[in-house]
């Protein structure tokens, strides 16, 4: 029995009903993946690396998942306690997410906030913008996939494009142990609001199968302790058994939140009174009874990338 070179160390803060997961990794330039909200870097990560014998201010790499504001808020002031001298890596397409607070009020009137009706919902969504990001910044190493990226020694992170929660979802694959670290893309029966959040359903489920075929991860590291199908949660690090199950129940619920959502797109889409209008017919199929409302809204998300698939094919 070898032991894996690199050890990763989960690094945990709360956030309202979310539980905000980033992961130390233990390199000789030591990376964290994700960076919870403002808080977290100060009040989260540098007690608990401090614990463990290191120092939040010799992290070299801070490695995003995607842009969502629970992942990239706290990126600013983590990279402020490395002294600036970390690198801060996002995929080319999220990054707008890491320069703009205003981006994330533009993707929500794009798409969630279409359904939500909710007069001040954009206010809503500016204010947990300012109150969570720490800061607005420019990435020092945009990515695409395919990529790898050197931590020193022989410890390399290679880089998998994995679009579908957000355009610029990546996974972070540390080579050689396959420890991957796929944020939010490994979706199962969504975190707290009980259902999968993706904006583009077809790239969800091809990255899904990528994961599943190709990096089939021996440790996986999620971004929340998401849910299977009966409720009870996984938790943010899976051995390889744990993982294909995860990504398998994943692309099952996708079928069914597509077949769902394609009869109800097929009869034409009505409003009524429903919380879940228009796509009261689809929450009813699969037995969704959530707040649909909650932020972030992964049920109006869903449903609105099968309206956009729906309309594009
Ligand atoms: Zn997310
Ligand atoms: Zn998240």
């Amino acid at each position: 029995m070898t032991h894996d070179p690199v050890a990763v160390h989960p690094l945990v803060s709360p956030w309202g009903r979310f539980g905000l997961y980033s992961f130390f990794i233990d390199a000789p330039e030591p990376a964290i993946v994700d960076t919870g909200i403002a808080s977290s870097p100060a009040e989260g990560m540098a007690p608990a690396l401090e614990a463990i014998g290191r120092r939040v201010e010799d992290v070299r790499w801070i490695l995003l998942t995607h842009g969502h504001i629970d992942h990239v808020g706290g990126a600013h002031a983590l990279w402020e306690l490395t002294g600036r001298r970390a690198q801060v890596v996002i995929h080319e397409a999220d990054a707008p997410m890491l320069r703009s607070r205003r981006a994330h009020v533009e993707e929500y009137l794009a798409g969630r906030g279409r359904y939500l009706a909710d007069p001040d919902g954009e206010a809503k969504v500016t204010a947990a913008a300012n109150a969570v990001i720490s800061g607005e910044m420019e990435p020092s190493l945009l990515v695409k996939g395919g990529e790898t990226l050197s931590l020193g020694g022989d410890v390399t992170v290679s880089v998998h494009a994995i679009p579908g929660h957000t355009p610029g979802s990546v996974a972070y694959v540390v080579d050689g142990q396959r420890s991957v670290f796929t944020g939010d893309a490994v979706q199962v029966h969504g975190a707290a609001n009980g259902f999968p959040g993706y904006t583009d359903p077809a790239a969800y489920r091809a990255s899904l199968e990528h994961l599943r075929d190709e990096v089939r991860p021996r440790h996986l590291y999620l971004g929340h302790p998401y849910r299977r199908a009966d409720g009870t949660p996984y938790g943010v690090e899976l051995d390889a058994t744990q993982a294909q199950e995860a990504i398998t129940q994943s692309l099952d619920i996708e079928a069914r939140v597509a077949t769902a959502a394609c009869a109800c797109l097929a009869e034409g889409l009505r409003r009524t009174d429903s919380p879940y209008s228009p796509f009261a017919p689809a929450a009813e199929e699969l037995g969704y009874t959530g707040d649909p409302t909650l932020e972030p809204s992964p049920f109006f998300t869903s449903m609105h990338g099968y309206r956009l698939r729906n309309q594009n094919s």
